[in-house]
Order: structure tokens, then sequence, then C-alpha cells
């Protein structure tokens, strides 16, 4: 997606070799018009999938999971939470998820009542890097036993092997920017969409 990677090359902060910073128009400040035609890319290309729910991770997941879901006509968003609140007295499932940029480990918590059997569920975050946050997705649709129609991935850091790890458990794996270096503050591109 050109207008992504333009906006990644103007705005984008390498911190190390292995963070990109990009707060100032996707996970802090919003620019809302890109994030919308980000929605759009993801709703071309899961179309026809029979996807009837978009599954993220909060928090930066959930501004590009609204805007795919409202592009696929205004179909469910759920988003597992970091920590079980009190309020979830119900059933819930969970799942490990180990951040390597903030060097936690969170158990992500999605309510039975809103993933099931029933549901065809499209996964959808900022960043794809390790494949962690993707990964304790994926295992929450299959304690749920609802299918997988694919991960949808606004950046992925291709050298730090998330989306080979992932294609390897059968998943489907969409970025729409695929970064192969951040080496040195410059920031390569695999030539793609
Ligand atoms: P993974 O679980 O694939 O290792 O990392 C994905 C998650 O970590 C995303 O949900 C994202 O919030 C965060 N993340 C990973 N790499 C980066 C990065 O370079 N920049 C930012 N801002 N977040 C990242």
């Amino acid at each position: 997606m050109e207008a992504l990677k333009e906006r990644i090359i103007k705005d984008g902060k390498c911190l190390g070799e292995d963070v990109l910073k990009v707060d100032s128009f996707l996970n802090h400040q919003i620019d809302v018009a890109l994030v919308r035609a980000i929605g759009e890319e993801f709703a071309r290309i899961f179309a026809g999938q029979g996807v009837n729910k978009i599954l993220t991770i909060e928090a930066s997941g959930i501004p590009i999971a609204y805007a795919t879901a409202a592009a696929m006509g205004n179909i469910p968003l759920v988003f597992a939470k970091k920590t079980a609140p009190s309020t979830m007295t119900d059933g819930f499932y969970s799942a490990e998820v180990r951040s390597f940029t903030k060097g936690t480990v969170s158990h992500v918590v999605v309510s039975e009542k809103y993933i099931g059997p029933e549901d065809k569920v499209l996964l959808i975050d900022d960043f794809l890097a390790h494949g962690e946050a993707a990964g304790g997705l994926l295992e929450i649709c299959a304690k749920a036993g609802a299918e997988c129609a694919g991960l949808g991935a606004v950046i992925e850091k291709k050298y730090q092997g998330g989306a080979e790890r992932l294609r390897a458990k059968g998943l489907r794996v969409e970025s729409l920017a695929v970064i192969t270096s951040l080496k040195d503050g410059h920031i390569e591109f695999e030539q793609t969409r």
C-alpha cells in the first residue's frame, strides 16, 4: 500500500533495529483518513471469505480493526483484553502473549459470549513482529471453535519471523507494508502491494 509506505518513510522513527515508532499517525495520534483507507484495503483483500467478525488486541489494534469492520459491512469487532476485568464474570477464553517490545507476558482474554463455532474470524493488528499477539488470538479462535480467515497486519517486520511462523500453522497472512530492515535508522521495504 503505497500511501502507507510513504507515510512510514516520512514520519516513522527507528528505535534501534527492532522497533519502529509510528505514534504520530497509527498508534497514539491517529490519521483517520489513512486508517480508513487501511480498513478498506483489508476489506478488499479478504472479500468473499465469509468473514463475519473481526478480532484484535487492545489497544493499538482497535482503530484499524474498527475501520476494517466498518469497511466489511459493519460486522462486529471484538478486542481481546490484556487483563480480565472484574465485570467479566462469565467464562472467557485466554491465551498467553509475550511482548518483545515491552518485555512482558500477559494473558489476553475474550468473553465466551462474543466468539464461537458459528464465527469466521479475521485477525487484525497494527504490527506483526514475532507473531506472539496474533498467535494468541489464533489460539483463542481455536479454543472457541471459530474458523480463522487469516491475519491482516498493517506493518510486518519480516526479519522477526512472525509471518513465517504463523503461515507454518496454516494461517493466511497479509501485510500492507513489509519491512526487511531497520538498520542504521534506514527503513527498507520488500516490494509487495
Ligand atoms: P508480535 O506479537 O508479533 O511480536 O508483536 C506485535 C505486537 O507488538 C503488536 O500488537 C504491536 O502493538 C507491538 N509491536 C511489535 N513491534 C512493534 C514496533 O516496531 N512498533 C510498535 N509501535 N509496536 C510494535
